[in-house]
């Protein structure tokens, strides 16, 4: 650091301001935090401030030096480790996930990248500089964390319908990421299992909510998810290790309002209705004596949606089943309620 400042003092001496910026801007960041070289830019600035060649003065060429060793682009929210190298944030994170060392020098690294600080600094001066490439850079990364609506990115482990509720552990490298950048965007993802007839994913899944995230210290994530909305995948593709689908949404055949089939449908729902009532009522009074715990079905029984809403209804009380998964793969396609209430 004490030739930079020999090199700064030097340069500015003779009045090579280009080369005292240039050189202020390397030591910023291999030290972001500074104070005497934040003064210096600072009063550098100030100088060279007004002057017809400032323009000339502050565009500092497009190095290497800007650039993430990792994804060999500008730096995106630039990260500066305790051994001096800086990443994009995103990039260190993905990093992390495999091993707890610098990518660049091995040093071990006892920080949490997660809530490691962005070095404010570099990232301004980046961002001044080159302010296309950032912008692309940063739409680049939205795109990857805000998909389109139709477009999916999947958890591949089991079939999932509407209104199931289960606890994730994920501690997959590729997962982690993708959980990452869910819970930048809009919590959802899809979830889906293998076809045992084919022995690939499934062509029905469901998307699932992610009601709790807690991130552990060691990069992992537990998580609790609720089942929505089902779809149909048009096509999957790999993104980054995981999978992402292009989908359209499994919509019911709606019977006609004021018609005898949905007076017929509206009473199945009740009679289902009445039906799971009297279950909860007698598994709870079960449990209560003792006879038998069924705790896992009544923490599922809980809010009941009313049988108003048939489809939605449908599918919670299937999920007091022990269904096999085949069967409930088979369900996620069907579009007419009846057919789950006439199910035994
Ligand atoms: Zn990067
Ligand atoms: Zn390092």
């Amino acid at each position: 650091m004490a030739c930079i400042f020999l090199f700064i003092f030097c340069t500015w001496q003779l009045e090579r301001y280009e080369e005292a910026h240039e050189t202020l801007l390397l030591g910023l960041q291999v030290d972001p935090f500074c104070h005497l070289l934040q003064a210096c830019l600072q009063d550098l600035e100030r100088i060279t401030a007004g002057s017809a060649k400032r323009a000339k003065y502050w565009k500092p060429q497009r190095t290497d030096d800007f650039e993430c060793t990792l994804c060999l682009k500008l730096l995106y929210e630039p990260v500066t480790t305790p051994c001096g190298h800086s990443f994009c944030r995103t990039c260190l994170l993905q990093s992390m996930d495999h091993g707890n060392k610098c990518p660049m020098c091995r040093t071990v690294l006892f920080i949490s990248a997660r809530t490691y600080p962005i070095s404010v600094t570099l990232n301004n001066i980046i961002q001044k500089n080159f302010p296309e490439e950032y912008a692309e850079r940063k739409s680049e990364q939205e795109s990857l964390t805000y998909l389109g609506v139709d477009l999916m990115p999947l958890f591949v482990m089991d079939v999932v319908l509407p209104c199931q509720k289960l606890s994730l552990n994920i501690f997959e490298p590729r997962y982690r990421l993708m959980v990452r950048r869910i819970m930048e965007g809009n919590h959802r993802m899809g979830m889906v299992g293998i076809d045992s007839s084919t022995g690939s994913i499934a062509d029905y899944a469901c998307e699932v909510e992610i009601s709790e995230c807690e991130p552990l210290p060691d990069g992992r994530f537990y998580l609790e998810v609720e089942g929505r909305r089902r779809f149909h995948i048009l096509r999957s593709w790999d993104q980054d290790g995981y999978r992402v689908a292009e989908v359209e949404w499994v919509q019911d055949i709606q019977p006609s309002r004021g018609t005898q089939e949905i007076d017929d449908l509206q009473q199945l729902a009740r009679s289902a209705a009445d039906l799971a009532q009297s279950w909860i009522r007698r598994a709870r009074e079960a449990a209560r004596i003792g006879r038998r715990s069924r705790h896992l079905e009544l923490l599922q029984a809980e809010g009941m949606p009313g049988a108003q809403d048939p489809e939605r209804f449908s599918f919670w009380l299937i999920n007091l089943l022990n269904l096999r998964p085949a069967e409930r793969l088979e369900l996620l396609s069907l579009r007419d309620t009846r057919e789950v209430h006439s199910l035994p």
